[in-house]
C-alpha cells in the first residue's frame, strides 16, 4: 500500500477528522490540519534506541 493511502485512511485521534492529515517527511510525523496535533508516522522506528 502506498503512503499517500495510509494518509487517505488516517483519522486524527484527537480532532476525529478524516483526511485531514500530512506527512512531514523531515520529521517523520504527521500533522493534523484540523487541531495541529502531530503523531510519529513511524513509531515503530526509533524503539530500543
Ligand atoms: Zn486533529
Amino acid at each position: 500500500m502506498t503512503l499517500a493511502h495510509f494518509l487517505d485512511n488516517l483519522r486524527c485521534a484527537l480532532c476525529g477528522t478524516l483526511n485531514a492529515l500530512w506527512l512531514d517527511p523531515v520529521w517523520g510525523v504527521v500533522e493534523c490540519q484540523g487541531c495541529g496535533q502531530r503523531a510519529l508516522a513511524f513509531p515503530e522506528i526509533g524503539e530500543g534506541e
